[in-house]
């Protein structure tokens, strides 16, 4: 039973009512929007869905890849991350080019076209094991390994790399961008009081969102196809995923660089600092992510599937578009307690809501033409996987 008033209730319908189809709205209405009530979700929902439809209609894309987790020493401590570890941890582990060879490998084979890099964020600033590991490998930094690795896939597998490292100076965007068609960095949240002391990202000096948006400025000031987003559900308030995904558009009007947004959900694991926070609920993530549509209509929109599992089809009703990276071969390593629906699954479901699901590229099919119009083996490449339509050339079935 709603406690929300009538007349909050009519706010709501008549905010709805003002929707165009194209034009975004604007943050007083998307205030009004967030904390609708569930009796107006349907409404929110087929908003939504509308302006998803009249972006790329009858379609959801997914990108096959693997994950390569190049590292997962960091130098943050964020207290929802699963994935980093310390030197001495259990299970702390930097790959060698052997290992990220091999896996890119089986993944070719499996059909698909992405090379995923995560790392932790400059892990050789705080230790001293992570400095003697690139020093033994022959580079001088992290980021001088990630550039490696992203050549050596690029050269000897048909793979596309797109590495997420973290903040990135101006030089290295242009750098990596010479051996990736695309790069990612999460935007997370606008909210800075999120460093205070136990709060999510208390000692993670990467999580400064300033330093978060000059990175992705850099990449915009570059023209580099990029993906960001936000993270739900770790202490921000409903304004501030609002002016967060503000904070994207505003970047992507100045620079027509963003690829994508991902809206992201807090999922609890027992093992994290943050064990005891509550997640957001399903209706709390679909009505963000139906805001984000609705903010940012001509975008694609992306929320990952295992994260809303069961329920991860009503998320085609808030107006995703894609539904992020699935691997047949390798597990969600930032998540890995939860696994990707099976191909066959995610595609059965997607028809279940009136679109068929098609296998993208790392870089959009709108970003392509930016990437192969400089010469070089990346453009090369890039050409060879791209189909007519700008999503992959040769789809696997699921
Ligand atoms: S979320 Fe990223 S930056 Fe934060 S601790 Fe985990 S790996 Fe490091």
């Amino acid at each position: 039973m709603s406690h929300i008033t009538p007349l909050v209730r009519e706010t709501c319908s008549e905010t709805l009512a003002e929707v165009r189809s194209g034009v975004p709205i604007s943050r007083e209405a998307a205030l009004r929007l967030i904390r609708c009530s569930d009796d107006d979700l349907p409404g929110l929902l087929a908003a939504a869905r509308a302006a998803k439809e009249c972006f790329k209609p009858g379609v959801i894309t997914y990108s096959r890849k693997v994950f390569l987790p190049l590292t997962n020493l960091c130098r943050d401590y964020c207290g929802y991350c699963t994935f980093r570890r310390d030197p001495a941890d259990p299970g702390a582990h930097t790959m060698t080019p052997d290992e990220v060879l091999a896996v890119a490998r089986t993944g070719e084979k499996l059909g698909c076209t992405e090379a995923l890099f995560s790392l932790g964020d400059k892990p050789e600033l705080l230790f001293p094991e992570m400095r003697e590991t690139l020093r033994h490998l022959g580079y001088k930094s992290t980021l001088h390994y990630l550039e490696a690795m992203c050549g050596l896939v690029l050269r000897e597998t048909s793979l596309l790399p797109h590495p997420n490292p973290g903040l990135l100076s101006a030089e290295w965007v242009a750098r990596l961008a010479a051996v990736s068609p695309s790069m990612g960095l999460m935007l997370e949240t606008t909210n800075a009081d999120l460093l205070a002391p136990g709060k999510a990202h208390d000692n993670a000096p990467d999580k400064v969102p300033c330093k978060r948006l000059r990175t992705i400025e850099d990449a915009g000031k570059q023209s580099v196809p990029f993906t960001t987003g936000l993270l739900i559900g770790i202490g921000e308030s409903l304004e501030d995923r609002v002016d967060t995904l503000l904070s994207i558009r505003d970047l992507h009007e100045r620079y027509g660089h963003i690829q994508e947004v991902i809206v992201q959900n807090f999922r609890v694991k027992p093992s994290i600092p943050m064990a005891h926070f509550p997640e957001p609920s399903q209706g709390d993530m679909l009505r963000t992510v139906a805001v984000a549509r609705l903010l940012l209509p001509e975008m694609n929109i992306q929320a990952p599937p295992n994260l809303s599992a069961p329920c991860y089809d009503e998320l085609v009703d808030a107006g995703i578009n894609d539904w992020g990276g699935i691997s047949p071969l390798t597990p969600d390593f930032i998540n890995p307690e939860k696994p990707w629906p099976h191909l066959e699954q995610l595609r059965l479901r997607t028809e279940a809501k009136g679109c068929e699901l098609r296998q993208r590229l790392p870089v959009y099919p709108e970003f392509v033409s930016g990437v192969t119009a400089k010469p070089g083996l990346l453009s090369e490449k890039l050409r060879a996987a791209t189909g007519n339509d700008g999503l992959a050339r040769i789809e696997r079935a699921a």
